[in-house]
């Protein structure tokens, strides 16, 4: 066996470590971070970056928000875990806290966001037979194209993502898969009487920040409500202020029947996820058919009432609005001035991306988010050629302003 004999400090040292050890199953971009606060990381050598991804969303609040490593800390010297065997002091003060701050009945607490999603898949087919009427093992759920929910095998079921889906088979049945923001292939879909559920995501993340027609998601809210059919939105990287409103669905006057939230909702420190429904939907569930170790227990319960606390005190919705339209104006400029690179500006809120003119399977994107590493900002490209820019919701205009000089700086100046 090959024993370690020198500490491995420089960043080429930890890189070569983590690739001699580690599965493969990421790409990271090269740089090796130790440490960091609000909008800033800094790597094992020091260098500081803007943070333009925030761990896919999830660190909303910046990274190491006080509030939130306070409530964290304190928790963690008083008690961290039970398990659903026992009942704990803050599960029933957290439910309470999270099923009135978004209005819904209930919560069910789980810990990754794709666990959130398996949640709610059993919850509708749950639902689809003790109240629909669905006969046993019919239900089905309609999914879109380019979704993204996580990588369970019940997630990547749905996926029409290669990289996702292909070689993990046999798949789950009981799915339909339609393409996104097309109602007229919804209306069709509802038309068969066992659909439990349509689950989608507002806007489609990790497919590269698509912001379906205005009326797409609203139309398709009313279209399930006219078939019974449950509206579930995966929020799990929309949701949390992150597009502008506390709920992307916000946006669009409407409330989804459940609701998938993850990431954000522990600021980035622990995974907690939930899924929030009505009494008749959630209460279908009976002790023994769903659950986790984990889920609920009194760190992730004391963290959430915090974050979500923290989202509201510091308005970090209206924050995430102000600053996305001044971030794809700017961006809209970079385009006019590099119409042979950026094709396309896209997003809402502080979840945006633009998109470089080249094939997916192009390096330029890569490329340039390199270069803007070098320049202290670190992004990376989602399928490609599209670059998703999602920094920490706490950014200020000013920040902003600089990070958006280094990024036309780099496309801007690129050969
Ligand atoms: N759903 C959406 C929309 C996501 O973007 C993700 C992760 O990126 C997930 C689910 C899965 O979350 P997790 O990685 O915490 O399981």
């Amino acid at each position: 066996m090959e024993v370690l004999t020198t500490s491995p400090v420089s960043s080429a040292d930890l890189m070569e470590l983590e690739d001699r050890y580690n599965a493969h199953n990421y790409h990271p971009i090269p740089v090796v971070l130790e440490r960091g606060r609000g909008v800033f990381v800094w790597d094992v050598e020091g260098k500081r970056y803007y943070d333009f991804l925030s761990a896919y969303s999830a660190v909303n609040q910046g990274h190491c928000h006080p509030r939130i490593i306070k409530a964290l800390t304190e928790q963690a010297q008083k008690l961290t875990l039970t398990s659903r065997a026992f009942y704990n002091n803050l599960l029933g003060e957290y439910a309470e806290f999270i099923t009135h701050y978004f209005g819904y009945d209930r919560v069910l607490p789980m810990n990754t966001g794709v666990e959130g999603v398996e949640t709610a898949i059993k919850l509708a087919r749950k639902w689809a037979y003790n109240i629909k009427g669905v006969p046993e093992g019919q239900a089905k759920i309609v999914f879109v194209e380019g979704n993204f929910h996580g990588r369970t095998l019940g997630a990547i079921s749905a996926s029409t993502d290669p990289s996702s889906r292909k070689g993990f088979g046999p798949y789950m049945s009981g799915y339909v898969v339609i393409p996104y923001n097309d109602l007229a292939a919804l209306e069709k879909a509802l038309q068969d009487p066992t659909v439990a559920g349509f689950l989608v995501e507002p806007i489609q993340g990790e497919a590269g920040v698509y912001v379906p027609d205005d009326n797409y998601l609203p139309a398709a809210h009313e279209m399930c409500r006219r078939s019974n059919v449950l509206f579930v939105a995966d929020e799990v990287q929309t949701g949390i202020a992150r597009t502008g409103k506390l709920l992307c669905c916000d946006h669009f006057g409407f409330k989804p029947d459940v609701l998938i939230l993850g990431k954000a909702l522990s600021g980035g420190v622990l995974p907690v996820s939930a899924v929030l429904a009505s009494d008749e939907v959630m209460l279908t569930l009976k002790p023994g058919e769903h659950g986790s170790t984990f889920g609920g227990n009194p760190l992730a319960c004391a963290v959430a009432m915090e974050v979500l606390k923290v989202v509201a005190d510091e308005n970090l919705a209206a924050n995430a609005e102000t600053l996305g339209k001044i971030f794809r104006a700017r961006m809209e400029d970079l385009k006019q001035k590099r119409p042979d690179l950026v094709t396309s500006v896209r997003g809402r809120g502080l979840l945006n991306a633009i998109v470089i003119n080249d094939a997916e399977d192009s390096d330029t994107a890569w490329n340039i988010c390199l270069a803007m590493a070098e320049h202290g900002l670190l992004a990376k490209p989602t399928h490609g050629n599209i670059i998703r820019f999602a920094p920490p919701l706490v950014m200020t205009r000013e920040q902003l302003e600089e990070c958006c000089d280094i990024i036309a700086g780099v496309i801007g100046g690129w050969k």
